[in-house]
């Protein structure tokens, strides 16, 4: 077969959370820069990039198939100029590079998640100067993978918090704010482009400037990047429960950008559960902030994850957390069974709770959420709200309202109207008409207002 002259072209495949499709959109930006094309199939470029996620069980078998899968790529196309070059990075290839360089020779060269430099000089044919300049690096500058309308952008970067079962730091390195003026020029570039919504995230929203002003700075970073024009909604995730700081509460409530939405995973609600997780908080004092950010933001909505099968959670513990969730109503939940992850101090308690088990109290928490959520759902029935338009099909318009989250929430059908188009991308005032089946892929219907 002639060979195919695909030299210079890349793909990024990326596993894991928004904070590893940041790193690849930023990866992505400084390699068009260097003139590599990007592709979006694997099978049509030169190199491929896996950048894939170590975070638990599940991530880590989705993170190695991907990587055999671009190897197999490789294997496959041998010869015919395709697929010359597999490089692996991100946090799986930080944590367990030293296996995977013998499980997967094939690979032709793993990188960590602070290596961002080294790859760029590998791609550049390995010339050092190529690795990093400042005039060619405009700050700020990503590959935007999300659809045009919304964005994320990662405020810091690690987590110096020692929960025990989390092997996140292991993988990220301690926490490590980004300048106030960095960001603020990030979110400028962002709206040019076309975001509305900028997703805040971090590891740990609530730390943002300990590190680099000495102290909190999250509702001083809020102010500035209220001010940044064409940013109409401003959304809140990851904020660590203890020691919240309150300032960033009267920011929200004064600021009509800042959608009403936190989301605050507090992981447990018993306190001896919460003390072996060294999370730095009681239940109590979960309940006391949770309570105080209701009462400052009326109608606000929280979401929070939660572990089953922490390795000392007993049944009396868990009785306690189905009775939290069933009490706090908390307006998304999510749920995640608990994976033993070596290097963390939680490791040597072992797993002595079955998966089955687990996976049972899992379930048991998603039933009483359920009813929770549809309670709220019907509240919330004959309500005007504001919806962010981000899909047409069959005669209805998709869109999201300030309760949910791109990728993790739910969304709102509404009936398009033959005199009125919207375009996707563009805000809309609703009115919820009906909750939807449990079945459905959407929550809730609406009519145009
Ligand atoms: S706050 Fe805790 S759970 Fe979250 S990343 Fe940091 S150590 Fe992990």
């Amino acid at each position: 077969m002639k060979p195919l002259t695909l030299a210079g072209t890349v793909s990024v495949v990326t596993l894991g959370c928004e904070k590893n499709t940041v790193d690849s959109e930023v990866l992505m930006g400084h390699l068009r820069r260097r003139g590599l094309t990007l592709v979006a199939d694997p099978e049509d470029a030169e190199t491929i990039i896996v950048n894939t996620c170590g975070f638990i069980d599940h991530a880590k078998k989705e993170s190695i198939d991907a990587i055999l899968e671009a190897t197999e790529l490789k294997r496959a196309a041998a010869g015919d100029g395709r697929v010359t070059r597999v490089l692996v990075a991100g946090c799986l290839s930080e944590r367990y590079r030293s296996d995977l360089e013998v499980e997967i020779p094939e690979v032709d060269g793993f990188f960590g998640t602070q290596d961002f430099e080294r790859i760029l000089s590998v791609m550049s044919g390995g010339r050092s100067s190529d690795a990093f300049d400042p005039k060619l690096d405009l700050v700020g500058e990503r590959v935007i993978t999300t659809p045009r309308h919304y964005a994320y952008m990662k405020i810091s970067e690690g987590c110096d918090h020692p929960c025990s079962f989390c092997a996140i730091p292991i993988m990220r390195g301690g926490h490590r704010s980004r300048p106030i003026e960095e960001l603020e020029f990030e979110a400028m570039m962002l709206a040019s482009n076309g975001a509305k919504e900028i997703v805040l995230i971090a590891q740990d929203l609530t730390y943002y400037g300990l590190d680099n002003y000495g102290t909190r700075s999250l509702s001083k970073l809020l102010e500035r990047l209220c001010r940044v024009n064409g940013v109409e909604w401003i959304r809140l995730m990851y904020a660590y429960p203890a020691q919240f700081p309150l300032d960033v509460l009267d920011v929200m409530a004064g600021e009509e950008k800042i959608v009403k939405y936190l989301d605050m995973p507090v992981q447990h609600a018993s306190t001896s559960v919460l003390k072996h997780m060294r999370r730095g908080i009681t239940r109590r004092a979960t309940e006391d902030i949770v309570g105080q950010i209701r009462e400052r933001i009326p109608g606000i909505a929280l979401r929070t994850t939660l572990i089953t099968g922490f390795p000392t959670e007993s049944e009396h513990d868990f009785e306690e957390l189905e009775q939290f969730v069933s009490e706090m109503q908390f307006d998304r939940l999510g749920v995640f069974t608990y994976s033993q992850e070596e290097g963390t101090t939680a490791y040597p308690l072992g797993d002595p709770i079955s998966a089955e088990e687990k996976f049972q109290r899992q379930r048991r928490l998603y039933e009483i959420q359920a009813e929770v959520s549809e309670e709220k759902n019907l509240e919330r029935v004959g309500s005007t709200e504001r919806v962010l338009i981000e899909r047409v099909e069959d005669g209805y318009y998709f869109g999201r309202s300030r309760f949910d989250a791109p990728e993790v929430d739910e969304q709102i059908r509404i009936a398009a109207s033959d005199d009125r188009a919207i375009s996707i991308g563009e805000f809309a005032q609703v009115q919820i008409t009906s909750v939807a089946d449990v079945e459905a892929e959407y929550e809730l219907d609406a009519v145009l207002l």
